[in-house]
């Protein structure tokens, strides 16, 4: 179920996004997930640790990976919904490994 309502356009994996070239998290194109611009604006920078291993993981702009690089976690799984509650910091491999399952 994606939701309609709020600015900004949602990707082919349900993903909204908003251009906002002046954010810290903004890609070389300009633009910010909500997901992400949600959290940082509940927790900031970091470092944080990943709610599921502990590893501590910290923000990178766009698109970025890798195994230090802080990924939004949809905690109910629902791609849609990125109130605080809703979201969390995880690292890459906790992640991916959610969301196989
Ligand atoms: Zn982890």
């Amino acid at each position: 179920m994606r939701r309609q309502r709020g600015s900004g356009s949602v990707d082919a994996n349900g993903y909204r996004i908003h251009r906002r070239p002046g954010h810290i998290l903004a890609g070389a194109d300009g633009r910010v997930y909500e997901h992400r611009m949600a959290l940082y604006a509940e927790i900031g920078y970091g470092p944080h640790r990943c709610v599921h291993c502990g590893h501590h993981v910290n923000w990178a702009r766009g698109r970025s990976k890798g195994p230090d690089v802080l990924v939004v976690d949809h905690r109910e799984g629902s791609r849609a919904n990125n109130l605080p509650y809703n979201l969390a910091a995880s690292c890459n491999g906790c992640n991916t490994s959610r969301a196989d399952e």
